[in-house]
C-alpha cells in the first residue's frame, strides 16, 4: 500500500498516517520528521534546512526529492509507505512521479484531508499545549507567526497538488474535521 496524505499543517496527517502504520504495517514517511532529525543531527541537509524550517518557509524541493528516494528504497518500505508532507509542491509530485517509476511502483491513493482553516490555529496551540503538558520539547516553527507562513506556503504551493491528482484521478477527500476516530474509519473505507 503506497499512499499519500495531503492537507494544511494541523489537519491530522501525522495523527492519521500513525494509525494507519500501525493497521496495515508500513512506515509513515514524513519529510517534516526526517529534516528535523537531519537538523538535531547537523548534518549537512540539517545545516541547509534549518533556518527555512524556522521561518515556515519549504525547502528546496532538490532535497525533499533526494531524501524520500533514499528513503524509499530502505527495506522496511518493500510493502509500502505513506507520505506524510510530500509531496508538497507541483514539481515535487512529478518528481516523484518519474521517481516511483523509475523503482517500478505505483501510488494506490492520494488521500486529502479537508479542514477548515480558522480551526487550525487553534489546533496548533492545543499540539504545543499538549506537547508542553507531556514534558515535550515544542517544533521550534510551531508559534502563530511560522504557522502562519506556513498556511501561506500551503496555499501558494500545495493547495494545487489538489487538482493535480484529481487529475490523475487518484485524488479521494475526507472531512479532516470530523473526530479522529471518524477520520480514520473513513480513510479505511476508501483504502478497503
Ligand atoms: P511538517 O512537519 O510536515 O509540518 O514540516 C515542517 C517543515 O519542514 C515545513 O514547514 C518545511 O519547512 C519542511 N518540509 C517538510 N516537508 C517538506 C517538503 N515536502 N517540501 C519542502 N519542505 C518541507
Amino acid at each position: 500500500m503506497r499512499l499519500i496524505f495531503l492537507g494544511p499543517p494541523g489537519a491530522g496527517k501525522g495523527t492519521q498516517a500513525k494509525l494507519l502504520t500501525e493497521r496495515y504495517g508500513i512506515p509513515q514517511l514524513s519529510t517534516g520528521d526526517m529534516l528535523r532529525a537531519a537538523v538535531a543531527q547537523a548534518t549537512d541537509v540539517g545545516k541547509r534546512a534549518k533556518a527555512v524550517m524556522d521561518a515556515g518557509q519549504l525547502v528546496s524541493d532538490e532535497i525533499v526529492n533526494e531524501i524520500v528516494s533514499d528513503r524509499i528504497d530502505q527495506a522496511d518500505c518493500a510493502n509500502g509507505f505513506i507520505l506524510d508532507g510530500y509531496p508538497r509542491t507541483v514539481p515535487q509530485a512529478i518528481a516523484l512521479g518519474k521517481m516511483l517509476e523509475g523503482k517500478g511502483l505505483k501510488l494506490d491513493a492520494v488521500i486529502e484531508l479537508k479542514v477548515d482553516e480558522t480551526a487550525l490555529v487553534k489546533r496548533m496551540e492545543n499540539r504545543v499545549a499538549e506537547t508542553i503538558a507531556a514534558g515535550g520539547s515544542v517544533r521550534s516553527d510551531d508559534n502563530p507567526e511560522a504557522f502562519k507562513r506556513r498556511l501561506t506556503e500551503y496555499r501558494e504551493k500545495t493547495a494545487p497538488l489538489s487538482e493535480h491528482y484529481a487529475g490523475t484521478g487518484q485524488l479521494r477527500t475526507v472531512d479532516g474535521m470530523a473526530d479522529v476516530n471518524t477520520v480514520t474509519a473513513e480513510i479505511e473505507k476508501i483504502l478497503a
